[in-house]
């Protein structure tokens, strides 16, 4: 039965899914077998293909030079894109809700990182994460001492996604000294900043053209200009990045699920086995029973969580629905996987296979972002404080 979405949707809907069919699923196994690369004309021609139907900004108001849709739009579009491997469907340019709203007060920041960020011709990536701190963001070690009017940086922060592709971080370091001692605040830092290495690039199970390399801050200097917000204001940011992003998971989770499914019943009913089909064996009925069900129990509450925030829910609300969102798709995902997995048998096991690809892929959704157990913790936190009531009723 189809979602009632309403017609701009179901239209976004349908046009990125005829993108990520025609353009990006037919060149998924030539990434895999190239480390995630396609030739740069093809991804250029991507990119192209993605702005020409819409895709640009799509948090970011009009005004701004943004799409303006809202966050069910925002969702099913972002399912369509999950249903291709090798991440190919980062070809066009998604700068962050928060930015926009957090820089709002600052010309210089709107004019330097934020609108060239929503023009597509600078690209920020995250630096938050440590060796010893991830799940528990307040551990980072990182540190930002005023000085005069600039600020000294010091860190090293790891599993900087597309830092490759990127030519300034969003830095998250806890004040050193003065009234805010001890607490966190964001800054841009440009890449080429003195005392900005790279330490190292390391493998990671999938094989996507966008790395998550480790970087060290020496020393580096930037003017107090950069800090985004006030002394103390960053980790207010960091949650708002985390929920966009945690219900952008969810809803590809939802996207791979539904091209495996589509995938592993395809060739269940052509696989014959003991005289007739895969498909007509109860146990390879029992899986894709589950994984469908599972589905769309996860596609209802991704949907619902993004008409939530369009309606304007409270933010700590918001912040436990995502989460259950979150921790919903991606196990979901990852045991749809799985079982994808189990039904293409032997093919499943190769590189060229849609199952395999997204059984590796899949498995940092229940990691990045928060992992699995930190989801938990949050949606019991939304449960005591604010009740069933309040989050799921
Ligand atoms: C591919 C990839 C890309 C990433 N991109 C970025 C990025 O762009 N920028 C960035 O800043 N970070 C990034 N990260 C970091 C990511 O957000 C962290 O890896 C994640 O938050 C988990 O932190 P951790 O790896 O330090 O694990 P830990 O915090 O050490 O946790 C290890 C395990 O212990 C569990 N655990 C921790 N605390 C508890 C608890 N209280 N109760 C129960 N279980 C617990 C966790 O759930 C996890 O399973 C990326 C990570 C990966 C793998």
């Amino acid at each position: 039965m189809p979602y009632p979405l309403p017609p701009a949707a179901r239209a976004w809907q349908e046009k990125t899914r005829r993108f990520v069919a025609e353009e990006l699923i037919p060149h998924e196994v030539e990434a895999e077998m190239n480390g995630g690369l396609l030739p740069a004309s093809l991804r250029q021609h991507h990119r192209r293909r993605a702005k020409e139907i819409g895709l640009h900004a799509l948090a970011i108001p009009k005004a701004l030079g943004g799409a303006g849709l809202t966050y069910l739009e925002q969702v099913v579009i972002q399912e369509e894109i999950g249903k291709v491997t090798n991440a190919l469907g980062w070809c066009y340019d998604s700068t962050p809700p928060w930015m926009a709203e957090a820089c709002a007060g600052s010309p210089h920041q709107m004019e330097t990182w934020v609108m060239p960020n929503i023009r597509g011709e600078r690209h920020e990536c995250y630096a938050i994460t440590e060796a010893e701190a991830g799940s528990d963001v307040d551990a980072i070690q990182a540190t930002a001492r005023r000085e005069g009017d600039d600020y000294l940086l010091n860190g090293e922060k790891w599993h900087v996604t597309s830092a490759n592709h990127a030519d300034h971080f969003i830095f998250q370091a806890k004040i050193q000294g003065g009234a805010h001692a001890g607490s966190h605040s964001l800054f841009f830092v440009d890449m080429k900043t003195p005392g900005v290495t790279l330490v190292r690039t390391p493998a990671y199970s999938h094989n996507y053209a966008d790395h998550h390399p480790i970087y060290r801050f020496e020393n580096v200097r930037v003017p107090a200009a950069n800090r985004i917000g006030e002394e103390g204001d960053g980790m207010a940011f960091t949650y708002d990045w985390f929920r966009y992003e945690r219900l952008g998971i969810a809803a590809r989770c939802c996207g791979a699920a539904a091209r495996l499914i589509e995938e592993a019943s395809a060739f269940a009913r052509k696989r014959i086995a003991f005289g007739k089909p895969l498909a007509d064996q109860q146990a390879i009925q029992f899986m894709l029973a589950d994984s469908v069900s599972e589905l769309w129990a996860s596609r209802l509450i991704t949907y619902r969580t993004a008409e939530e925030m369009d309606a304007g829910v409270d933010r700590k609300v918001s912040h436990a629905q995502c989460a259950i969102a979150k921790l919903s798709a991606s196990e979901m995902a990852n045991r749809v996987a799985d079982r994808a997995v189990q039904i293409f048998g032997g093919r499943g096991y190769m590189r060229e296979n849609v199952a395999e690809r997204f059984f590796r892929e899949l498995r940092v959704d229940r990691i990045w972002e928060g992992a699995s157990e930190i989801q938990r913790l949050i949606i019991a936190n939304g449960l005591y404080k604010r009740g069933q009531a309040q989050l799921i009723e």
